[in-house]
């Protein structure tokens, strides 16, 4: 089998580039100019790319995902999140390859506290969201064979990410305040790029269908107490800090202001994706600890 990678050198794309190469060869595609590098700027060069290549599938992992300044920038956003895959997808179409791509807990509008089911209404309240949104709906629109992950709060080893920040923060300065009412599951790359490989496989097996799914790790946090925990594992492994956990504060979203809202539900209901492909998934904070152990015993 022959895949076609593209964001390859994002947190996912980074972890798919090992995870799906079990599966067949990998050509792997990052941003920028160069023999190995597209841009979804210019989406109407993406056909001729997967032409060249002819795949068996496309996994796209690219995406715009500065939240913030696609609130100012919403066009060009538009035209990574939903123009540039929608061609992905018509190229697939046009050669008989199958699609896999990602999407986000922000096309809901974090209303409630049930965690969100494929089925119910998407309402995002970001320009983020809204682009993620249009480019679900233009694959489904032109390609049957895809599958799209939802995910949430994806963080990897590699590069910055939250715990790291909170890290840095906390032996920074005297007082660290984190948001405390948005709900969700911390969801590592690692994980996110092994359950995907398994899931392509299985469906093309035959054993499980297309579509979409909801997927990220078990259970849910709040992105204080998330911050909670890595601190603590940070004190309990010598790490010297001017914010040790019990003296992180909490504060609601309505205090701490961004360019782009954030949803306060962002639970999503995987028991569609359990059903369909018999994977388990661990608790989140398995995978936390997990990264924290390498960061903090390099
Ligand atoms: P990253 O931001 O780590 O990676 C995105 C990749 O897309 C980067 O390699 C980036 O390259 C590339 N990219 C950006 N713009 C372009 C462009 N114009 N042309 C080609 N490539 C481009 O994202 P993640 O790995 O975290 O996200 C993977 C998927 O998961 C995405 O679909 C995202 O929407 C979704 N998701 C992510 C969440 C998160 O918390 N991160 C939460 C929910 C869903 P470069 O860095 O060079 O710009």
């Amino acid at each position: 089998m022959k895949l076609l990678l593209f964001g390859a050198n994002g947190q996912l794309g980074w972890e798919l580039r090992r995870s799906l190469a079990p599966l067949g060869e990998v050509v792997a595609v990052g941003h920028g100019v160069g023999p190995a590098c597209v841009d979804f700027m210019q989406p109407e060069t993406l056909a001729e790319c997967v032409r060249a290549i002819r795949p068996d599938g496309v996994v796209n992992a690219a995406a715009y995902t500065a939240v913030d300044r696609a609130q100012a920038q919403p066009d060009a956003a538009y035209v990574v999140n939903a123009v540039a895959p929608e061609a992905l997808a018509r190229a697939c179409g046009a050669i008989g390859a199958w699609f896999v791509h990602y999407s986000t807990d922000y096309v809901f509008d974090g209303s409630g506290e049930r965690p969100w089911r494929e089925s119910d209404e998407p309402t995002p309240i970001n320009e983020y969201g809204r682009t993620k949104l249009a480019g679900e709906r233009a694959i489904a629109a032109v390609l049957p064979g895809h599958l799209i992950f939802r995910t949430s709060w994806v963080y990897a080893s590699r590069g910055h990410n939250f715990a790291k920040s909170m890290l840095r923060l906390a032996s920074e300065r005297t007082l660290l305040q984190v948001v405390s009412d948005q709900w969700g599951a911390p969801t590592g790359a690692d994980f996110l790029a092994d359950v995907s490989a398994h899931a392509i496989s299985s469906w093309c097996a035959g054993r499980s269908a297309p579509g979409l799914y909801h997927l990220t790790a078990r259970g849910e946090t709040t992105w204080h107490a998330y911050a909670r925990l890595v601190l603590a594992r940070a004190s309990e492994r010598g790490r010297v800090l001017t914010v040790p956990a019990d003296a992180l504060a909490a504060v609601p979203t309505a205090e701490y202001p961004t360019p782009a809202p954030r949803p306060l539900n962002s639970r999503l209901d995987c028991s569609k994706f359990d059903a369909e492909f018999g994977l388990h998934r661990p608790h989140w904070s398995a995978g936390v600890e997990r990264m924290l152990e390498e960061h903090l015993n390099p």
